[in-house]
């Protein structure tokens, strides 16, 4: 069993890190202030290639598999680079195109795919709905074949890169007898009439990261624009991100709680208070230690599966193991940093609250803590 990264890979990871702390971290907290989507940083991005790392290089890509795509998001948030930039390329590099790399036609992958690799198309994913969260296979959204066509009504919720997108993945049912299996997932671009970004959503953290609530009136869609089958979109689609969802998307938690706990380490050796240092205070320095331990065994949960989905190996217990103690942690993580820095910590001017504001939404997204526990819990017991 090997733990070490290869010299590239650890060339890769300082490379991307130092990018993230030159052209992203210092516009972080003037962008999360002004809730404004960091466009330049955006498209640096494209240009580097990050934004189609997973991708052949046929359509753009640079075919670095899921590890090395990891690693570059950990390495992007351990150099400063902000949770909400880091949320939409997540939302756009692998839940709004992964599914088209892995289920889409060789047509779909040659018109999409560019586009997503060079950051010029924005892409999103729509799957939760105003009532249907956790329980995703209770959408209501429907689409219905007309001749060469799809017709879709209804709306979706909490759309990440909705207000900015150029395309996004919609999921809808097409066979509403059939549950889960009679959901379909089309490609619906930007542009097509009847699609509208209702409204946009004003959120507590990831605040660089622009959501939104998007309705569907009569909007037709070209069959050809069908991604897999009829009835593959639930599964399907489920099947094709789960790992990188619950693995690779949440890399950036990694580095993120690098990140604060060097904030932290420094903060503890130059705050002084009782004529010390307080991270000469035991209950200071024993919070840095125990952050510290989480952060190594997140990485390390975010690698195994990174590493497995490498291999072809299926890691549907370990995403979900990874999504929930990495997230938990990197939440825990910010609230103790926001501790050591005391009312500094409350404060807007260090950046240690806004990673509190940011974290929290790893808990709730893509699948909350409680529906990780309950499918870890289902998979260990089985049916009794
Ligand atoms: C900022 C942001 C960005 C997002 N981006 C996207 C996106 O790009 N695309 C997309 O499709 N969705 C997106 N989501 C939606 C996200 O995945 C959902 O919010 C999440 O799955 C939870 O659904 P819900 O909000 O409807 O909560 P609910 O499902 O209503 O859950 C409410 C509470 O009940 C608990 N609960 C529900 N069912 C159970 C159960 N069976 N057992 C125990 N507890 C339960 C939950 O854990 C939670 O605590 C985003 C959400 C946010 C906030």
């Amino acid at each position: 069993m090997d733990f070490e990264l290869s010299q590239e890979q650890k060339a890769f990871f300082k490379e991307v890190k130092e990018f993230a702390e030159k052209e992203i971290a210092p516009f972080t907290e003037e962008y999360d202030r002004n809730s404004e989507f960091f466009w330049d940083g955006w498209k640096k991005m494209g240009a580097m290639g990050l934004l189609g790392l997973p991708f052949p290089e046929e359509y753009g890509g640079s075919d670095a598999g899921a590890l090395d795509t990891a690693i570059a998001m950990d390495a992007f948030a351990a150099g400063g680079g902000d949770a909400g930039v880091s949320l939409s390329w997540g939302a756009h590099t692998i839940i709004g195109a992964v599914p088209i790399w892995v289920m889409g036609t060789e047509e779909q992958k040659k018109k999409y795919l560019p586009g997503i690799c060079s950051g010029e198309k924005v892409s999103c994913f729509g799957l939760t709905e105003p009532d249907a969260g956790s329980d995703a296979a209770s959408i209501k959204t429907t689409a219905v074949r007309d001749g060469d066509e799809y017709v879709i009504n209804g709306s979706k919720m909490f759309i990440t890169n909705g207000p900015i997108c150029d395309l996004c993945i919609v999921m809808a049912v097409t066979d509403k007898e059939k549950g889960g299996a009679g959901i379909s997932a089309f490609i619906v671009d930007r542009d097509t009439p009847g699609f509208e970004v209702s409204r946009e959503l004003d959120k507590m953290g990831n605040r660089t990261s622009p959501t939104a609530e998007l309705a569907f009136n009569d909007c037709r869609v070209p069959a050809e624009n069908l991604l897999g089958g009829e009835g593959e979109g639930f599964y399907g689609v489920g099947k094709a991100t789960l790992e990188w969802e619950r693995a690779i998307m949440v890399a950036p938690a990694v580095g993120g709680m690098e990140c604060n706990i060097n904030r932290c380490i420094e903060y503890a050796k130059e705050r002084k208070q009782f004529g010390r240092p307080i991270g000469k205070f035991q209950a200071v320095a024993f919070k840095i230690a125990e952050m510290k331990c989480l952060l190594d065994a997140a990485r390390l949960l975010v690698y195994r599966v990174a590493w497995m989905k490498d291999q072809g190996i299926p890691a549907m217990m370990e995403a979900c193991v990874c999504k929930l103690f990495v997230t938990e942690s990197a939440f825990k993580v910010a609230n103790e940093a926001v501790q050591i820095f005391g009312g500094y910590g409350y404060i807007r001017e260090y950046p240690v609250e806004r990673t509190l504001r940011d974290a929290k939404l790893g808990t709730i997204g893509a699948g909350t803590s409680e529906i990780q526990k309950m499918i870890i819990s289902r998979l260990l017991m089985g049916k009794f």
